[in-house]
């Protein structure tokens, strides 16, 4: 069995973004109230972390953005985007936040666990560098990776996005490096409008980021075709020395913000063939970050499903195409996958 550390705090569900909002505290109390029970206390490590500080948040924000969300602290309602708005406690949120995935990728690269997950709100992957939207104050694995590579040694940095949406503010984030490859699947055209599969790249950075623009619809034989014939062998070129993962559950079949058809086995088949990436390729190194997710049961089972698969304990059911069996049961029709497989080799031999 794995060591798998588990980043939760209370404080996470004192950021109200609003009445009814979809990215509502409840996202995380469902799952925290499953943690607590003594097999998941015995088998999870769950580490004290602390908020990151402003030098952190600054390698990925403005000074400027640091403080428009600061300023918003102790005030009962402060609006930043037409989406994304505060309550007093949400800045303490948003660094803790961010200091868990700090945390996490300290643990990870030192071999204080095997793998991590940060089970953290506000989500971060549409912050922009000066920027708070869709839901988002500060890019936490943005802020992560940045600091994995700057701080802990990392060279190469594997980022997956497979929440539903393009995570705009990781990618600019990254856009002009080659030390973090950002791969993400998301429905498209979508919010944030981004993610189109000509956006590559730029400079030292082109060919560094890989779109898989998809249409609605796509179920989990889908995304682990995907992962398997496209991610996986770029994965293995780019050799990465840490893997992280911007996990959304908002592809879930009964997600009320998308249309997506992954279920709880295709979670932890997505978290299956991530592992064994990390096995392979970087000693096992993989910390994943929670984005979105908003139908409640489907996000609470495909969480506790990742992180059986992360301990090693496993998900309990047969995971088929995880272990690329499914390849042999017929095609599957995914609309536009070739041509973005016909940009991506122009930069990686798949
Ligand atoms: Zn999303």
């Amino acid at each position: 069995m794995k060591k798998t550390a588990v980043f939760i705090n209370k404080l996470f569900l004192d950021h109200q973004p609003g009445f009814q909002h979809v990215e509502s505290p409840e996202r995380l109390a469902v799952i925290y109230e499953q943690l607590a029970r003594p097999e998941f206390q015995a088998r999870y490590l769950f580490p004290k972390f602390s908020a990151a500080t402003p030098e952190m948040l600054q390698r990925i924000h403005t000074p400027a953005h640091v403080a428009r969300v600061a300023a918003t602290a102790g005030r009962p309602f402060a609006s930043l985007d037409p989406d994304t708005q505060t309550s007093p406690q949400s800045y303490e949120a948003a660094r803790l936040a961010a200091g868990a995935v700090i945390k996490g990728v300290e643990m990870v690269m030192a071999g204080a666990c095997d793998n991590g997950f940060a089970l953290v709100r506000p989500p971060g992957h549409h912050a922009e560098a000066d920027r708070a939207m869709g839901f988002c104050l500060f890019n936490n694995i943005a802020v992560g990776a940045r600091h994995a590579l700057d701080a802990l040694g990392a060279t190469r940095i594997l980022l997956v996005d497979w929440d539903l949406h393009h995570g705009n503010g990781t990618q600019h984030s990254f856009y002009d490096t080659d030390r973090v490859l950002y791969f993400s699947t998301h429905q498209y055209p979508y919010y944030p409008g981004t993610g189109g599969v000509d956006e590559v790249g730029v400079g030292r950075g082109k060919g560094f980021t890989i779109n898989v623009p998809l249409r609605g619809g796509l179920n989990d034989r889908a995304y682990l075709r995907i992962f398997n014939e496209i991610l996986a062998p770029v994965a293995r070129q780019y050799r990465p020395d840490l893997i992280m993962v911007s996990a959304g559950f908002d592809i879930f079949v009964g997600d009320p913000l998308g249309s997506m058809a992954v279920t709880t086995q295709g979670f932890a088949g997505l978290a299956r063939i991530l592992t064994k990436l990390a096995e392979e390729l970087c000693d096992g190194r993989l910390f994943m970050v929670l984005e979105g997710g908003y139908n409640l049961e489907g996000q609470k089972d495909g969480v506790l499903a990742v992180l059986a698969e992360l301990s090693g304990h496993g998900y309990g059911l047969p995971v088929n195409g995880a272990d690329n069996k499914f390849l042999s049961q017929g095609e599957i029709q995914i609309p536009g996958l070739n041509q973005t497989r016909d940009i991506a080799k122009k930069y990686w031999n798949i």
